[in-house]
Order: C-alpha cells, then structure tokens, then sequence
C-alpha cells in the first residue's frame, strides 16, 4: 500500500485558503447543531471572511478562533504547506528553508515553525511499557559557531569555557513508542526513568551506575555493558535508542545547525512525533490538524 502523501496530493486537497478553512470546520464542528436555533442544516462559508453563519439565524462560528492560525496574516495555505513539509520530510524543515520556499520574512517563518513544533510535540504518551530502551545523550552547540555574544556568555568568572552541552533521557518502548525529557538539573537518572516508564516494564539500559538498583522497582532491568564491548544479548540491547538519538542529531544537525537548549525538548517531541508515526505519513498531516482544533 502507497502510504505516502504526494505534494500533488496535498495540492488536490488544499488548493486555496477556503479549502484550507473548510478542512478546520470540518474538523472542529463536525456533525454540528446551531448552538442558537438548534437547526441542523449546515453552516455556510461567509465570502471574504474567515466565519461560518447559520443558513437560519445567522449565527456565526470561526473555524481558526483560538488556533495558532487566529490573528495570523498569514494565508491558511502557507500554514497547510508548512505542516506538509514537516510531515513528508525525513529531518524537518529549516526556518531558513521556509522564509525561501514562502517568501515570509524570517521572523514569520521561525514563529510558523514552532507553532507547527508544538503541534507536533502536543502528542501524548502514556508512561512506556513492556520492554523499554532508556538511555541519554548530549547535545550542545559547538563554540566556532556561536555569536560572539554568546561565546562571551559561556565563559566563567576563572576565564574557563563552560560545558554547554544539555542531556537528553529517551525512552523508547519496543512496540515503537517515544518519551523524552531534557536534562534539566534537580533530577536524578531514576527519578527520570520512573517519571517516564511503568513499573511493569522491562528496563535495558547501559552500565551507567545512574541506573544501578532500578531492578527493584519495575519487572526486571537487563544492564548491556557497552565499555565492554556487548551491545547485544539474546533480545537485550539499546539499539533502537541508539537510532532514535541518530534521527534527533541528524535533524538538529544538519536541518538546524544548532538548537537553544530551552527549545530542545519541542525538538526531541518534533522527532519523536515523527519517529511515531514513521510508517502513517498520510495520517500524520491530519493527526496535526486535528491538534490545532
Ligand atoms: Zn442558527
């Protein structure tokens, strides 16, 4: 089965703005009852205006209130395109990338793209179980391509260069599903893996002594020795973690170039989300959408 969404596709369903706002109708007020004359009959498109009005009492209802999409100058086209983008695109798309193909300012591009991260990361999992991989990784900007002004920032009072890198924890349970948590200070590793998995799971993690003793607290906790050389043991490894973190370095690096750690973790929800939904392409665009309203 082609379960790819094709930009031809995509043009089909969403030619112009008012397709656009028919598809967030729809989506919002399906099967709807006038909430003032209780007629069924359905609401129609009033011409110029982003307002849908009873055909009885002319009741008005507006499909982008209280969306990301409300008080936005820009064409509900620009928004679907965008959301299109980072559906069919194996590493995201870069804000740079989108003030071209939309010819926005870059202001508007970067605020356009994180509010399509935060629909994205709007995705919520349940605490993992069965067997879950946890793991971390470490993330940081290199200091050649900081600004001056930020270099200067990283440099502490003994004129010493700070480490500027951010930990990310990552769960990722075998049945494909995602949970990750920025590092913050103020938590433990176990705090982290009991915030993020249940109880009745199976943990495999490396030999890190920051997950010593977790065997107490859920089903089992299967330990691969990395600095020993075992990356596999019978059906016990970190792999699909390993390829999670690859995915996430991928699209910081090579779409983003860098990422603030105060908008790491809408990056890690962006390539779960993803990640997630790897083999649904066609559903992700909707799956966002349906986010929105
Ligand atoms: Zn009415």
């Amino acid at each position: 089965m082609n379960n790819k969404y094709t930009i031809t596709q995509f043009r089909n369903d969403f030619p112009d703005n008012d397709t656009c706002l028919h598809r967030l109708y729809e989506l919002r007020y399906k099967n709807l009852v006038c909430p003032k004359c209780d007629s069924d009959k359905p609401f129609t498109k009033v011409k110029g205006r982003r307002v849908y009005q009873c055909p009885c009492c002319a009741y008005q209802l507006c499909p982008t209130a209280n969306t990301v999409f409300h008080n936005s100058s820009t064409p509900l086209t620009h928004w679907f395109y965008l959301i299109f983008l980072q559906t069919t695109t194996r590493n995201g798309v870069a804000a740079k990338e989108v003030e071209r193909q939309l010819n926005v300012c870059y202001k508007t591009a970067l605020r356009m793209c994180h509010q399509v991260k935060k629909l994205m990361a709007n995705m919520k999992v349940e605490k993992l179980t069965g067997i879950v991989e946890a793991d971390e990784s470490y993330f940081g900007m290199k200091a050649e391509n900081m600004t001056k002004k930020k270099r200067a920032s990283m440099i502490d009072a003994n004129n010493t260069f700070k480490d500027n890198k951010t930990g990310v924890m990552g769960f990722v349970s075998r049945d494909g599903l995602v949970r990750t948590e920025v590092m913050f200070p103020g938590k433990s590793f176990k705090e982290r893996v009991r915030d993020n998995v249940s109880t009745d799971a199976t943990l495999v993690t490396d030999s890190h002594t920051g997950y010593e003793g977790l065997d107490i607290e859920f089903t089992a906790h299967e330990t691969i020795n990395h600095s020993a050389g075992e990356y596999k043991r019978d059906e016990w490894h970190t792999n699909t973690i390993e390829g999670f973190w690859s995915q996430l370095k991928r699209t910081i690096k090579g779409t983003h170039i860098h990422c603030d750690a105060k908008y790491l973790q809408l990056y890690a929800d962006e390539v779960a989300f993803r990640y997630m939904n790897r083999d649904r392409q066609a559903e992700m665009f909707d799956i966002i959408l349906r986010h929105v309203v």
